[in-house]
């Protein structure tokens, strides 16, 4: 098993494989950082061959995200390649599900038993306004394919002022009436379009409305499989509704995940700039596997406590770079 230099267990990798969106949201980067060159990304194979050293590591949960995984072409049939290889493997996937829908049943049988998707808003032209797309209805039928085809769908809104704030009561619902998890983010000063402080809808804030809204009751981490998430059941509810606090209430102390983006760098903390370049690595033909092995195990000496860095950032944002080109 991988541990860091705090002792920290590492066995969940977030591994980007395109940095391009469909979606344009307003708080996100898909629409302004620079793109990657397409000899730059990661091809399929030498994502796979990544996932590989991985479980030799000891990390056996991945999970493929984006910008957005299904706007890369070849990505279903990556997905059972993936699964075909690493049959053991716990395979999710962050997705925005506007282009899911007639994956929902492949993707169930290559056993992706959990699907995390992201929707900021119930309204339609409130998507429109957040995202640049009229994709609301799409987003939907997405979410409704991947719940006839069995995967367990977590919705992730990211928490907004001005956006979402008079929307608890829907999402609530949603979460009642629906076996779906839906999780309010904190809004994150990252790189990207746009980010203030007074746009950030604090889980404090969220917590104390949806208790008047909800007979919510917390659950214990474990038995909620919630990684950071706090969970609560909602009383009658067949769903679950949570909260993600990476600004008010951090978990840096049992973070257990690397990120590698789909041009192939390294990032041990989300709030961190500092990333290890593994491609040149990888694509050496004296080095490959292990020396991005040797990589890896070096970074994760120097893993941060993003706390620690969000506290002394100077500037508004606490990273340059958006979670577009990061892979959320
Ligand atoms: N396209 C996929 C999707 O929409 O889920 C995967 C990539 S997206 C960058 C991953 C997640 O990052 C999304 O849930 C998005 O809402 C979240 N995200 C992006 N920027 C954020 C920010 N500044 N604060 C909080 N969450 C953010």
């Amino acid at each position: 098993m991988l541990q860091d230099d705090k002792g920290r267990s590492v066995s969940y990798l977030r591994l980007s494989v395109t940095d391009r969106c469909n979606l344009r949201c307003l708080y996100c980067d898909g629409s302004i950082s620079p793109r990657l060159l397409h000899g730059d990304v990661l091809r399929y194979e030498e994502l796979l061959d990544l996932m590989g050293l991985s479980a030799t590591l000891g990390i056996g949960k991945v999970r493929l995200t984006g910008g957005e995984p299904f706007a890369r072409r070849g990505f279903m049939e990556f997905m059972e390649a993936a699964r075909q290889r690493f049959p053991a493997m716990d395979l999710r996937l962050t997705s925005n599900a506007t282009l899911i829908t007639p994956f929902a049943q492949r993707l169930a049988a290559a056993g992706v038993a959990r699907i995390n998707i992201s929707l900021d808003t119930l309204d339609a032209p409130t998507f429109h306004r957040v995202t640049g797309q009229d994709m609301y209805h799409a987003v939907r039928s997405g979410i409704d394919a991947c719940l006839e085809a069995g995967i367990r769908v977590k919705i992730n809104a990211v928490a907004m002022r001005g956006v979402n704030d008079g929307e608890l009561a829907g999402f609530l619902d949603l979460a009642r009436q629906n076996p779906i998890d839906v999780r309010f983010i904190e809004f994150m000063p990252m790189g990207g379009a746009s980010w203030a402080p007074e746009q950030v809808w604090s889980a404090e804030d969220i917590l104390r409305e949806a208790h008047t809204l909800a007979d919510l009751t917390p659950l214990a981490r474990d038995a909620a499989d919630s990684g950071p998430a706090q969970m609560f059941s909602i009383g009658g509810g067949k769903g679950r509704f949570g909260l993600i606090t990476p600004l008010s209430n951090h978990f840096c102390g049992s973070c257990n995940r690397l990120r590698i983006t789909s041009g192939g760098t390294l990032r041990t903390c989300l709030f961190s700039d500092r990333v290890y370049r593994l491609r040149a690595a990888l694509r050496h033909p004296k080095l490959g596997l292990p020396a991005v092995e040797r990589i890896l195990r070096a970074a994760l000496r120097t893993k941060p406590l993003g706390y620690e860095l969000l506290a002394a950032r100077r500037s508004g944002k606490v990273c340059a770079t958006g979670m577009a080109a990061i892979g959320g």
